[in-house]
């Protein structure tokens, strides 16, 4: 049970090096083959699991395997709240740290401006809280999802506690049909299973 053993290209080996992840945690052995396959993911999953790695890993392998034939998000990820949002980037840029992935950071309490200029500069990534990203999908001509490949709904119990619902399911509507998405929740409640109906497509349920 080791990194290697999950064909992780060598950047990433290196960054999980260099972060002391000696080898992966539970929710990691089973999401990352499963995600690497081109799965949807339904893992139920507390933060202190690794689920962090264990949704960012594949995905950043799948960008450095797959690049972009134009500039373009990739990648959307969100989150509930500003401060996860923070900490989901942070451990982003350190697993991508040995690549040319690019992540940003769009959440309230920063400068619009400066926001709207990083996702016209289309990061491979962006790690974002809901409401905050509408505003610039709505608000900006140049930002769109159009050519998005991967969608994560991070604490997705939380993002529907806080009143998120209507907001995900406008930035579902907006991505492609032809993505791969993977839910992470703590809890499995009513809402969450509305919300895995309408976002994933036969996805694999992993828990940890
Ligand atoms: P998370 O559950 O994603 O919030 O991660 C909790 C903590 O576990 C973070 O500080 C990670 O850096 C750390 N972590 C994630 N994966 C591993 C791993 N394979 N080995 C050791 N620590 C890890």
């Amino acid at each position: 049970n080791s990194f290697i053993e999950l064909n992780l290209s060598r950047p990433l080996l290196r960054a999980c090096e260099a972060l002391g992840y000696s080898k992966p945690t539970p929710i990691q052995s089973a999401v990352i083959p499963l995600a690497m396959n081109g799965s949807d993911i339904c893992g139920s999953a507390v933060t202190g699991s690794g689920k962090t790695a264990a949704f960012a890993l594949p995905t950043l392998e799948r960008l450095l395997f797959r690049p972009k034939r134009v500039p373009a998000i990739r990648v959307l990820i969100l989150t509930p709240t500003r401060e996860l949002a923070v900490q989901v980037h942070s451990m982003i840029e350190k697993l991508a740290q040995f690549t040319d992935i690019r992540c940003c950071l769009v959440v309230g309490g920063l400068s619009t401006k400066v926001q709207e200029a990083a996702l016209r500069s289309m990061p491979d990534i962006v790690v974002a809280t809901p409401g905050r990203m509408i505003d610039h999908l709505r608000n900006s001509m140049s930002v769109d999802l159009e050519d998005l490949a991967v969608l994560i709904l991070d604490e997705a119990d939380r993002l529907l506690e806080l009143g998120f619902s209507a907001e995900i399911r406008e930035l579902v509507r907006l991505c492609p049909k032809r993505r791969q998405t993977m839910l992470f929740s703590a809890t499995m409640t009513e809402e969450v299973d509305e919300l895995i109906k309408l976002s994933l497509t036969k996805p694999s349920r992993l828990s940890a």
